[in-house]
C-alpha cells in the first residue's frame, strides 16, 4: 500500500473523529485522521467541554471558599484570585489533553495530517497544508466529523474580545463589569456562572420563557431559582434588537420583551452570543460530490451513518441529534465497527446530558413533558437531597432525583437529577436504562451508605410506592 493509501480517512479529530479513527485502527484498518487544527481534540478539548469545566471548577473553589465554607467553621481572610493563573491552569489542562490525543494516535497507529481537508471524490481527500503545500490521500471510506460552529446574530461582528462566542468568553483577560449573554442554553448558563462567581454582573437574555428548553421543566424551574439566588439576572421572553459600540468602549444592547414594550437599552462591557451551534459543512467539497443535507443543515445519514454518496459517512455534531461529545464518540465507535463488518450501534434513548452549573442538572431519557405529549402513562418517583444523609453531612442538600417509569411494566423511561454532582449520579441511571431496567430493579439494588446515590434508590422506591426515608 502506498503511503497515502488508507482504508479509512477521518476528517476532524474532535471526540467523534478521533475515537472513530482509534477504534477503526484497533479493528485492523489503516487509518488517517486530518484536522486543520494542530491541537487535536476538536471543540471539546480546545474551546468547549474541557476549558469550560476547568474554569467552572476554579471559579467554584473561589465561590465556595468565599461564600460557603463559613457554615463549616472555616474562615478565609483576605481572599483573592488571580485570573491569569486561572487561565494558565485551564490552558495547561487543554494542552495536556490535546497532546494526549496525539499520543493515542501514535499508540494506535493512526496517521495524523494537519491541514484543511477537501473531498475531491468519494475516495480522495486533498489536504491543504501550511505554505501552500498540498497532499492527496486516498481511501475506501471517508468519515466527515467536522463538528459545529457557533450561530452568531446577523449584523453583529464578533471580535472575540468584546462581542464574543463561548470561545472568547473562555479567555477574557479581565472580569467584565457587566456580561450580557444571548441564549439561556447550557453553554450560556455555564459560562455565565463562571463570571458571576468571579464578580461580574451577568444578564441572560432568552427568547423563550424558560431556560434550557429541552430539559424537564420541573428541573429547569428549580435551576432558574438557584441561578437567580446566585445573582444571575434573566430577561426571559426577550430578544436583542440592536447592539451599538459606544465611544467609552462599552456596548449599548437594546433588548425587546416579546410580549410588550419598546426596546430597553442596557450597557455592558462584554456581550456573549450563545444562541446555539450549527453543523460545520462548508468548504469540504460536500455539495460538489452531491452529499444531501437535512433541513437544519446537518448532513443526512442513514441508520449506519452513510451519507447519500456511497463511501462517505458522517458522525458527531455534523449530523442530527444532541450536540454532545459523548454522543459523537459513541457514533465514532459504532461506525468503525460497522465498517469492520460488526454490529455497531448507538442507543439514542440512553444518552445523558449534563448542565455543569451549581447545582448540576443531569438527564437521561424522556421528560415529563415528552411523556405527556406522547400520551404515555407513567409513574413518578421523587426524592430530595435534603433527606439524604450524605448530602446533609457535607452540607449540600440542594436538589432532588426524579424517576419516570412506565405505568404498566415499570421500565425506566427517564431520570432527571438536580444536585451538586448530578453529572456523576446520572451514570447509574444510564446503565439501568441501557439494560432495560425497571424502577423496581433500581429500588432493589444495594447502594452504599452514606452516599448521594441513595437518593436515586429512594426515588426508585418512591416510583414503586414505598419510599423509606421520607
Ligand atoms: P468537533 O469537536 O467540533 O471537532 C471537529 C474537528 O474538525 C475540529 O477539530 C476542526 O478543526 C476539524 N475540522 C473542521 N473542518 C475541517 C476541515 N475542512 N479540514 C480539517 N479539519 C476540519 N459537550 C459535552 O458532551 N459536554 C460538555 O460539557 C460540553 N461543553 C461544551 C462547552 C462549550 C463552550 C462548547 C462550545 C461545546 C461543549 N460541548 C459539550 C459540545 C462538544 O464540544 C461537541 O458536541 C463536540 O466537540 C462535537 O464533537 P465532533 O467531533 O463532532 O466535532
Amino acid at each position: 500500500m502506498s503511503n497515502n493509501l488508507f482504508d479509512l480517512i477521518v476528517i476532524g479529530a474532535g471526540p467523534a473523529g478521533y475515537v472513530c479513527a482509534i477504534r477503526a485502527s484497533q479493528l485492523g484498518m489503516k487509518v488517517a485522521c486530518v484536522d486543520k487544527n494542530p491541537d487535536l481534540g476538536g471543540t471539546c478539548l480546545n474551546v468547549g467541554c474541557i476549558p469550560s469545566k476547568a474554569l467552572l471548577h476554579s471559579s467554584f473553589l473561589y465561590h465556595q471558599t468565599k461564600d460557603l465554607l463559613a457554615s463549616h467553621g472555616i474562615r478565609a481572610e483576605k481572599l483573592s484570585f488571580d485570573l491569569k493563573t486561572f487561565m494558565a491552569r485551564k490552558d495547561k489542562v487543554v494542552q495536556d489533553l490535546t497532546r494526549g490525543v496525539g499520543f493515542l494516535f501514535k499508540k494506535h497507529e493512526v496517521t495524523a495530517f494537519t491541514g484543511e481537508a477537501y473531498i475531491t471524490s468519494p475516495q480522495t481527500v486533498e489536504v491543504k497544508k501550511a505554505r501552500g503545500r498540498k497532499e492527496t490521500l486516498q481511501a475506501k471510506s471517508i468519515v466527515v466529523a467536522t463538528g459545529s460552529m457557533p450561530v452568531v446574530l446577523p449584523d453583529l461582528e464578533v471580535d472575540e474580545k468584546q462581542v464574543v462566542t463561548s470561545t472568547g468568553a473562555l479567555s477574557l483577560s479581565k472580569v467584565p463589569e457587566h456580561l450580557m449573554i444571548v441564549g439561556g442554553g447550557y453553554i450560556g448558563l455555564e459560562i455565565g456562572s463562571v463570571w458571576r462567581r468571579l464578580g461580574a454582573k451577568v444578564t441572560v437574555i432568552e427568547m423563550l420563557e424558560t431556560l434550557v428548553p429541552l430539559m424537564d421543566q420541573e428541573l429547569a424551574q428549580v435551576l432558574y431559582r438557584h441561578l437567580l439566588k446566585q445573582g444571575v439576572e434573566f430577561k426571559l421572553g426577550a430578544k436583542v434588537e440592536s447592539v451599538r459600540r459606544r465611544k467609552d468602549q462599552r456596548l449599548t444592547v437594546r433588548v425587546k420583551t416579546l410580549k410588550n414594550g419598546a426596546p430597553q437599552p442596557h450597557t455592558c462591557d462584554v456581550l456573549m452570543v450563545a444562541a446555539g451551534r450549527k453543523p460545520l459543512t462548508q468548504g469540504l467539497g460536500l455539495e460538489e460530490i452531491g452529499v444531501a443535507y437535512e433541513q437544519g443543515g446537518q448532513i443526512q445519514v442513514d441508520s449506519q451513518y452513510a451519507t447519500s454518496v456511497p463511501g462517505i459517512y458522517a458522525i458527531g455534531d455534523v449530523i442530527a441529534g444532541p450536540m454532545l461529545a459523548h454522543k459523537g464518540e459513541e457514533e465514532g465507535i459504532a461506525l468503525a465497527e460497522l465498517l469492520a463488518g460488526q454490529q455497531g450501534h448507538v442507543n439514542y434513548a440512553a444518552i445523558p446530558s449534563v448542565v455543569y452549573t451549581h447545582p448540576e442538572v443531569a438527564s437521561v431519557g424522556q421528560t415529563e413533558e415528552q411523556l405527556k405529549e406522547q400520551g404515555i402513562a407513567y409513574k413518578k418517583g421523587r426524592f430530595p437531597f435534603s433527606a439524604n444523609p450524605r448530602a446533609k453531612a457535607v452540607g449540600d442538600t440542594e436538589g432532588f432525583v426524579k424517576i419516570l417509569s412506565h405505568a404498566g411494566h415499570d421500565q425506566i423511561l427517564g431520570v432527571h437529577i438536580i444536585a451538586p454532582d448530578a453529572g456523576s449520579l446520572i451514570a447509574e441511571a444510564v446503565v439501568a436504562m441501557e439494560f432495560g431496567a425497571t424502577a423496581e430493579d433500581l429500588a432493589r439494588t444495594c447502594h452504599a451508605h452514606p452516599s448521594l446515590n441513595e437518593a436515586v434508590k429512594e426515588a426508585a422506591l418512591d416510583a414503586c410506592g414505598r419510599v423509606l426515608h421520607r
